[in-house]
């Protein structure tokens, strides 16, 4: 079948071996059996439910029940399901929040914090509350803007390997694009006040961002704001002001329960604790052949990034790699180095791949490597 053929060849290294990659996680077998089973042809196929039927709500409400229990959110926070991806959450902050208030604070610490601060710029006044780079400093040093209408952090930098581990009590709404660790860990909605997530990583497949939000933060959204980007609008319609994402919701739906099937959140936690280790420990053994530059109190337990320590063998590396069945290591390209995505679907055994072939690359130390 051509589709057939397709898809395979969109799969680096075929659909053998095991994929690290950042931008995506793989879905549990179990999960992925089960979304491809409610695909079939049909009325009654996933792939064609109306957002307007009785079954979707259900789908709906089930689906944002099972992901307040994971993360016990408290009632005044509302979940909305919108469609745009992270990146339009850049945007989305300032026109949604900043009021009549006209300036954020945000913590620079890497990649897609970045990103988010220059699209803020767009929008508000943006100063920089803390530089967070190869370490995050103390609270107490941050320097956040009183009059901020928020102040926003990146709690996993997916490209540089740097993780918040706990939020810190500020003086402003605190904003955090958790899209590669939400589901990964406990949270805390007494320090937070905006959480916002594409799920493609943690949660089941792209087209869906979560945003769970204090409603005291609703309806301050800027009058230019498209409504359908609005959330005290989308919260008001109960995210079906315009066609949701239906498919991304159903993956999502499935990937909460197995998550709960699995030990909830604190399990998803202590094993991204567990295989991070592994891989860190993996690396400090080789040390000389790898370098890591995040301090070791900040290495994100998800998104482990290294550096060959001699750059030059870095394409070596990702070939041997490949050729080992360990596939999508590639550092982002902003970046460069090596990454490795220990998103909630990993399987063990990949982790466990993983960390031999770092032993036996760094024992074969400069000599040829081909395994
Ligand atoms: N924030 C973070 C932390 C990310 O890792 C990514 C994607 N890698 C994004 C935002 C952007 O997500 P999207 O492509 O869904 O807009």
């Amino acid at each position: 079948m051509a589709s057939r053929s397709l898809a395979e060849a969109a799969v680096p290294g075929g659909a053998s071996g095991f994929s690290f990659s950042a931008a995506a996680g793989p879905l549990p077998d179990e999960v992925a059996a089960d979304v491809a089973a409610a695909c079939r042809p049909g009325r009654a196929s996933i792939l064609s439910l109306p957002f307007t039927s009785p079954a979707f709500r259900r789908l709906q409400e089930e689906t944002e029940a099972c992901l307040r229990r994971l993360l016990d959110i408290p009632d005044r926070f509302r979940v909305l399901f919108l469609a745009g991806g992270a990146s339009a959450q850049f945007a989305l902050l300032p026109l949604n929040l900043l009021g009549t208030a006209c300036r954020a604070s945000y913590v620079d610490s890497g990649c897609w914090s970045r990103r988010a601060i220059a699209e803020a710029r767009r929008y508000a006044e943006v100063s920089i509350a803390a530089r967070a780079l190869a370490a995050i400093p103390d609270a107490a040093e941050w320097q956040v803007d009183p009059g901020a209408a928020y102040c926003h952090v990146t709690s996993n930098e997916t490209a540089d390997g740097l993780q918040f581990r706990d939020f810190p009590a500020l003086p402003v709404p605190l904003v955090a694009d958790m899209t590669s660790d939400l589901l990964t860990r406990p949270l805390d909605f007494t320090r937070l006040s905006l959480v916002y997530a594409g799920t493609q990583k943690t949660v089941g497949t792209p087209g869906l961002t979560l945003v769970i939000v204090d409603e005291h933060l609703l309806g301050r959204a800027r009058p230019e704001t498209p409504r359908v980007m609005d959330y005290g609008a989308q919260a008001g319609a109960d995210s079906r002001l315009c066609t949701p994402p239906v498919f991304p919701i159903f993956v999502a739906h499935h990937m909460l329960q197995w998550i709960e099937a699995h030990g909830g959140v604190s399990a998803m936690a202590d094993a991204a604790r567990r295989r991070s280790d592994a891989a860190y420990a993996a690396l400090a053994e080789g040390e000389g052949t790898y370098a890591i530059s995040v301090d070791s109190a900040h290495r994100s337990h998800i998104n482990p990034c290294f550096r060959l320590a001699d750059e030059a063998r870095t394409a070596l590396f990702l070939n041997a790699a490949d050729a080992a069945g360990l596939h999508d290591l590639r550092g982002h390209p902003e970046v460069g180095g090596v990454r490795v995505s220990l998103y909630n679907g990993v399987a063990d055994a990949a982790v466990d791949a993983l960390v031999d072939f770092l032993r036996a690359f760094a024992r074969r130390g400069s000599g040829p490597c081909a395994a």
